[in-house]
């Protein structure tokens, strides 16, 4: 899956750029820097690569879904829908907003349910904010939908699906805005960073200002700029974005090799027949980067899960159901709104509501779900031994149940 396992000359040649002249910052000290602007170059590089008319790189996907959410007018007293299995920054990002995060339940594809997201409807929802996990998309077509029948923004956290696609457009750039994170596990990475892509300029032009204290970025006078808002410092540095630079040069040569790897390994399960693969609305625009597969029961996939880890065969296999960061059934501090500064009473009440919600549609999905994911660095013989020695655990269980059921 991630970039950094590929790590390399071209990375070291875009950092000595920087190096050379020490100019660490993406605005100002236009002499010094001597041309070198890779913050600026990486922004036209992702328009150009992913076709969006704009982008605006900040610190991280997190801030750049907060910054995206606060361009598009999201605030106090708006209901964002989001889906149960998502990172946590989904809706950490709604919550610093002042908004209200409403979750709701995940189908086959591991992204939002279309009739759960109808369901949750109110007159207070603003958004839907589909997130693209685990390489993969939701159903685009079905919310775009939804959204235009309820006038509602289409956000994509498209942070773990960096060149998936869905008929032919790149995730990110189909809403109303997307977000890509370049962290350091993430399909290519800055270390840290994010960026905010949308085709619409009045939000933009908020990203930009709104990612750097307000300021207008008219004239070469940053002292002497205007602040028609209050914004935040979620800037990139020009370190990370080097790092970027090199790694988006590389995005074709990542993917095609997840392909590859994920195809193999694809087949070898396939030969299970109890073993079922996640849905993908549009097969073709799969980034790869995990192979996420489903088996009969929770009991089963319990029992798998631990036949793995008894064999050392576990590491890259990702049992979400009982994961801290990805699924909200252990998300106790979302679910108790412990937060360190005290929140608006009624938004605190909307947060603990979702203790009491009934969420087994998700559950009945994610427990049987086991994700593995595809790295750059293996060989045809290693996924050949990996696939063998998944395919024996999973067959040795599925034997065991039977006979005891
Ligand atoms: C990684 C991630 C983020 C946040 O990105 P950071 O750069 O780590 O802040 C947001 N949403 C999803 C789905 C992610 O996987």
């Amino acid at each position: 899956m991630p970039g950094y396992e590929l790590w390399g000359t071209e990375e070291r040649k875009e950092l000595n750029d920087v190096l050379q002249n020490g100019i660490l910052m993406r605005y100002g000290f236009d002499g010094p820097r001597k041309g070198v602007w890779k913050a600026k170059e990486l922004e036209q590089a992702i328009c150009k690569t992913f076709g969006s008319k704009y982008a605006q790189l900040t610190s991280s996907g997190t801030s750049a879904l907060t910054t995206a959410m606060a361009a598009l007018g999201i605030g106090y007293g708006d209901e964002i829908i989001m889906p149960t299995f998502t990172f946590v920054a989904s809706f950490e990002c709604v919550l610093s907003v002042g908004a209200i995060p409403v979750l709701v339940d995940v189908d086959d594809t591991l992204t939002l349910n279309p009739d759960a997201v109808k369901k949750a409807i109110t007159p207070k929802t603003k958004a839907v904010m589909p997130v693209h996990m685990c390489g993969s998309m939701a159903d685009v077509d079905a919310l775009l939908s939804i959204c235009k029948e309820h006038n509602l923004i289409l956000l994509e956290d498209a942070c773990q699906s960096i060149g998936a696609s869905y008929k032919g457009k790149f995730l990110g750039t189909i809403g109303d805005a997307g977000t890509f994170s370049f962290d350091f596990v993430k399909i290519i990475t800055c270390g840290e960073g994010g960026a905010v892509m949308t085709n619409k300029e009045d939000v933009y032009t908020k990203c930009d200002g709104y990612s750097d204290h307000g300021h207008d970025h008219k004239g070469n006078d940053r002292g002497a700029e205007a602040h028609p808002f209050i914004g935040y410092n979620y800037r990139i540095s020009e370190l990370h974005a080097a790092v970027g630079l090199a790694q988006i040069k590389r995005l074709n040569e990542f993917l095609g090799i997840q392909k590859k790897n994920h195809a193999q390994l694809k087949q070898i399960l396939s030969a299970i027949p109890e073993i079922s693969f996640r849905r993908i609305p549009d097969p073709t625009g799969d980034s790869c980067t995990f192979l996420s597969w489903f088996l009969p029961s929770e009991e089963i996939t319990r029992a798998v899960v631990n036949e793995m880890k008894a064999q050392n065969i576990l590491a890259g296999n990702f049992y979400w159901y009982d994961n801290n960061w990805h699924y909200i059934r252990k998300w106790d501090h979302l679910k108790n709104s412990i937060t360190l500064n005290a929140l608006h009473p009624e938004l605190k009440a909307q947060v603990i509501h979702h203790s009491t919600k009934d969420f087994t549609a998700s559950d009945a999905v994610l427990s049987r779900c086991i994700s593995t994911a595809i790295s750059l660095l293996w060989t045809e013989e290693q996924i050949k031994e990996k696939g063998a020695k998944m395919v024996a655990v999973v067959k040795n269980i599925l034997n065991r149940t039977s006979v005891t059921t």
